[in-house]
């Protein structure tokens, strides 16, 4: 961590950890390719093996069920691009929510642009959907059902799980894609548990560097691929393998693994910002607390977030305006979940790290108190 910096934003990205970045050192200084048969490249392909191991156990699924992608949003793309023509026979809907990542929305945009129709599910004034309103939704040419587990702006933990049940059993050909970017290692339970055909990961979420994820695809889900090219990654994800990220991706998976603390610490900790911040800012309205140990949505009605963000900002503290992913635009998630337009104005999202510690927070806490006195609000 860059010193004196105060960071919350960890849902935007994390600092990679020591352990992902003596394995990316070390994977940079052999060059083997996977595909060559001679030596340093059948070492290279047996240490993506044990990679795709340790990243498949955190997942509870099959290596073979594990294909290494770029980055959550390319597996959300394939996901959900490639989900939709499993099912060309049936038809051309789609159910997901309105609080999706943009990885989600935007494919699902893009789809609509080619006759595909998508129902997305409105959230509550806490920005959950239910298991109801899913299987309202489902029609005799729905195709795929896209739902993220952890929404990354309000932490809200999404009925999943449950969601499965209830499109399987209405129909077991509905594909159901799960982005499982903010859950992978922040619930308690691996990710295939879900029972979900797809489930998106993203590696720099959890520790590992930027340009690495993963798609869980369950056996027997036969997706063509979304890259086409030299058939590494089984055929269904060509590029030659990025072995360095992979072997940091493995690298900071163990190192999480081997921390079951650490959900409670995070917890713990927004837990503690969460009551510092309501007793020095009686103003200030808790959006959502986060079912997710390490995310929650707090706002200063009447304040203009992104002022707010850039003045914390000047001062070394970090925290977002809602996803770091919309550049400044009013989110669409609380924006979904009906807020009142001075709650959209002033909405913060915070996220947490393990090892957040005290400090920060009250350091966090006295920027925010002190950025709320010196700034003006609409509402006085
Ligand atoms: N899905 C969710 C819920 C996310 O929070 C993000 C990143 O913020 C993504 C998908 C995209 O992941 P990546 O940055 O690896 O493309």
């Amino acid at each position: 961590m860059e010193q004196n910096l105060i960071y919350f934003d960890y849902a935007a990205t994390t600092p990679v950890r020591p352990e992902a970045a003596d394995a990316l050192a070390e994977a940079l200084r052999r060059f083997g390719n996977p595909s060559s048969r001679y030596a340093c490249g059948r070492e290279a392909a047996r240490r993506v093996k044990e990679d795709r191991e340790s990243v498949a156990q955190a997942m509870g699924c099959a290596p073979a069920e594990l294909y290494f992608t770029s980055c959550g949003t390319e597996s959300d793309n394939w996901a959900i691009r490639r989900g939709v023509e499993v099912n060309h026979r049936k038809g051309k809907h789609i159910v997901t929510t309105a609080v999706e990542h943009a990885a989600v929305l935007e494919t699902c945009k893009d789809l609509e642009r080619q006759g595909y129709e998508v129902t997305y599910l409105k959230p509550d004034r806490a920005g959950r959907v239910t298991v109801g309103q899913l299987t309202a939704a489902l029609r005799p040419d729905t195709a795929l059902v896209s739902m993220m587990l952890v929404n990354n702006e309000t932490g809200v933990i999404l009925p999943v799980g449950e969601c499965v049940k209830a499109v399987k059993a209405c129909d077991p050909a509905i594909l159901f894609h799960c982005d499982g970017v903010q859950g992978f290692l922040k619930t308690p339970d691996p990710l295939a548990r879900l029972g979900a055909d797809l489930v998106a990961i993203s590696g720099h979420k959890i520790g590992a560097p930027k340009g690495i994820g993963a798609l869980y695809i369950k056996k027997g889900v036969r997706l063509r691929p979304l890259l086409t090219g030299g058939g590494q990654e089984e055929g269904l994800r060509s590029g030659t393998e990025a072995t360095a990220q992979i072997a940091a991706f493995a690298a900071a998976v163990r190192a999480n693994a081997a921390d079951p603390g650490r959900l409670e610490r995070a917890a713990a900790i927004k837990e503690y910002t969460l009551t510092r911040l309501k007793a020095a800012l009686p103003g200030l309205e808790v959006i959502s607390a986060g079912d997710a140990p390490h995310i929650c949505a707090v706002t200063l009605p009447g304040y203009k977030s992104e002022v707010v963000v850039r003045v914390l900002g000047d001062q070394g503290v970090c925290v977002a305006s809602g996803s770091a992913c919309h550049r400044g635009k009013p989110s669409h998630v609380f924006a979904a979940m009906s807020l009142p337009k001075p709650w959209l104005d002033g909405a913060l999202r915070l996220s947490f790290s393990p090892d957040s510690t005290r400090e920060e927070a009250d350091g966090l806490v006295r920027a925010l108190k002190g950025a709320a006195d010196s700034l003006f609000t609409t509402l006085s």
